[in-house]
């Protein structure tokens, strides 16, 4: 399991695509997001399974994602378990 990998299921998401862990194959796959009005932002993916997953950070949010306000960081972090990062 490697970064791209989680890159992956983020953009196969993005475009509406089935997408499951790359870890465990198990998933659902849960996000959150922030963004500014533009919809760049950063965001976290992760499988509720096995809390692997991964940071973004800089990207664009694609509009199917619901996007938190940047400013509401704290908002952010409480929708986050504890996660095992895989780094980029
Ligand atoms: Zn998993």
């Amino acid at each position: 399991m490697t970064y791209r990998d989680w890159l992956d299921v983020f953009i196969a998401l993005g475009a509406d695509r089935v997408a499951t862990c790359p870890n465990c194959a198990r998933g659902p796959i849960r996000w959150r997001f922030a963004a500014n009005d533009d919809r760049i932002g950063f965001g976290v993916i992760w499988c509720e399974a096995c809390l692997k997953g991964a940071r973004l950070s800089r990207v664009r949010i694609p509009d199917r994602f619901d996007t938190l306000p940047i400013s509401d960081i704290e908002e952010f972090s409480r929708g986050v378990p504890s996660i095992d990062f895989v780094e980029d």
